[in-house]
Parts: structure tokens; C-alpha cells; sequence
């Protein structure tokens, strides 16, 4: 089966929603790592939650989500872009040991370090653009509770989010309230009743247990959470894994590495071995691929969008 994500509208008040269910992307980013079980429920719950704000942002590029830790987890990164093409990574501390119940707090701010960032990396940038990154502290006991917080702050919407996810599989539910059109003529439903909408739903999602959204496919718990409502459904959109590795990304990160430091690694070694953190390609860069690097790089830097050094 498909991974899916489904978007929705509810008829009869300004609420608006998504449920996500990733299986097999999932079994990809897990498929060369060995995480611990902590980990593993982390980053799956970000997963879907990266997925679920990208079709919710609606914007045109990708969405990284990071946690940065100070705990035995140092980095959470999930990137997602607008076709919901997926990629996942995590580093840990070196020998460190985690609890198979550890909680957000345990793994990643131990001394209230921790951080959270969400940066929006627009696809087709213009000259001197540059991506929107914002950062806060882990405000929360879950990553929901902190994405949560983070909305209504940088978009100032209401967004619930419910995230769980094992080793199998990885589901999530975004409910998030509209700005009623105050005042507008004609309006059939009433502020109050409006809330109240809202305010149920958010209920029913707040029942939901981990167990429950790990056991159950996204159409049955649309029809459980949201049987009361007239809903309006959209096209499902499928998720899946994507890695924008290339061998010229890594080449520029060696060139931002300094020829110094590269020059150091090659006299040890015949040639550079880097393998992607997200998807394990392996890249090998010799000695003349590494001088190549630098000769490449000319003064000319100051003017870089003319074609003339090509
Ligand atoms: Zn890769």
C-alpha cells in the first residue's frame, strides 16, 4: 500500500485537516540505520509531522525540520519538499546509551539546551534570497506540543497535531482553525458554535492513544474521529523517499571544508570516502578529484552570476 496523506475540510466550521499514514518511506530512512527504540519513535513522529506542515504551508520547496539535542541525541533532521518527497537522519552522541521509553526531554534537552528549527527552502530561489530559518526552544514534552507551539506563533493558527510511530510505520493527524471571517454578511454559523466545533474535535483528537494511531489505517480513524462532521475529502497525496544527494553537494561541501583541510585527509589516504547521512550512497573523491575542487574555484567568485568562467 501506498503512503498516503489526506487532506480535509470541515463543512460546517472554519476547521480544516490532514491525516498521514508513512510505511514504506519509513522503512527506507530505517533501512540503513540501527537507531534505539527512543530514536526510532522521534524522528517517525517528525516524519509525519514534516509531511503534514508541508501540504499545510503549501510552500514551494522544502521544509526542513531539525532538532538540535544536548542530550545522547545531537540531531534530528527530516526534510520534506512540496511533492511530499521525503528523507530522514539522526546522529547520536558517541556511545550513547537511551531507554527504550525515553522521553524528548531525555533524549535531546537535558540542560534545557535543546532547540527546534524549521527552515523553509524556497525551490526556485532568487539571486541573494535566502531560506527562512526559525528557532526555538523545546518548549513542550512532545515534538507535537512543540510544533503546536511553534504555529501559533509564526502563523498564528490554532494547530493540533497527534504523532505516533514505531519501527513500521509512522501516522499523524493536523486539525487547525481558520480565521473566521468576522462580520461577513450572510454568515450561517455563529461564532459560538464555531468554537464549539473546534473545540470537540480537538477533544476527540486528544483521545487519541499512541497504540490507537499506530493500529489503525488513516480511513478508519477519519471515519472514528470525524463521523459527526460533514466532511469535505481532497485527493490524496502519497508521500515517499527522496534523497537530493548528488556528488557536486558533496564536492561543495569539501570546497567549504578548505583545501588545507582536505589536503590533510588525502595524506593519510589515497582518496575520500563520504557516505550520505540520509540515504548511505557512497561518494569517492581522489587527489585529482580534490585538486580539481579548488582550481575550480577562481577570484572571479565576485561575479558569479555571469557565464563567462563556464
Ligand atoms: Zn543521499
Amino acid at each position: 500500500m501506498k503512503d498516503t496523506l489526506q487532506k480535509f475540510m470541515v463543512e460546517n466550521a472554519p476547521v480544516r485537516g490532514e491525516l498521514v499514514e508513512i510505511s514504506a518511506t519509513w522503512q527506507q530512512v530505517l533501512a540503513r540505520h540501527n537507531y534505539p527504540v527512543a530514536v526510532k519513535t522521534l524522528l517517525g513522529e517528525m516524519l509525519s509531522a514534516a509531511a503534514l506542515l508541508s501540504a499545510n504551508l503549501k510552500f514551494n520547496g522544502v521544509i526542513v525540520m531539525q532538532i538540535y539535542g544536548d542530550g545522547p541525541v545531537k540531531l534530528l533532521v527530516v526534510e520534506c519538499d512540496s511533492d511530499l518527497r521525503l528523507r530522514a537522519t539522526a546522529k547520536m552522541s558517541e556511545g550513547a546509551e537511551v531507554a527504550d521509553d525515553a522521553t524528548l526531554t531525555e533524549l535531546v534537552n537535558v540542560n534545557d539546551e535543546g532547540r527546534f528549527a524549521i527552515t523553509l527552502d524556497p525551490k526556485d530561489k532568487m539571486p541573494g534570497q535566502q531560506a527562512y530559518q526559525g528557532i526555538v526552544p523545546l518548549d513542550g514534552d512532545t515534538v507535537a506540543t512543540v510544533i503546536e507551539n511553534y504555529m501559533l506563533r509564526s502563523e498564528q493558527l490554532d494547530t493540533k497535531l497527534w504523532l505516533a510511530a514505531d519501527d513500521k510505520v509512522s501516522r499523524g493527524v493536523l486539525l487547525q482553525k481558520l480565521p473566521t471571517e468576522g462580520g461577513k454578511e450572510g454568515g450561517k454559523i455563529a461564532p459560538e458554535e464555531e468554537l464549539e466545533t473546534w473545540n470537540r474535535l480537538s477533544m476527540l483528537g486528544n483521545t487519541l492513544r499512541s497504540e490507537e494511531l499506530l493500529s489503525t489505517d488513516i480511513d478508519t480513524l477519519m471515519h472514528r474521529l470525524f463521523w459527526e462532521e460533514t466532511i469535505r475529502v481532497f485527493d490524496p497525496q502519497h508521500p515517499e523517499f527522496y534523497c537530493s544527494c548528488s556528488r557536486e553537494k558533496v564536492g561543495n561541501m569539501l570546497k567549504m571544508l578548505g583545501q588545507a583541510e582536505v589536503e590533510d585527509a588525502l595524506a593519510s589516504q589515497e582518496k575520500l570516502g563520504i557516505n550520505c547521512d540520509f540515504c548511505g550512497q557512497h561518494y569517492e573523491f581522489d587527489a585529482v578529484d580534490c585538486a580539481q575542487l579548488f582550481i575550480a574555484e577562481t577570484p572571479a567568485d565576485a561575479a558569479p552570476h555571469t557565464d563567462t568562467r563556464h
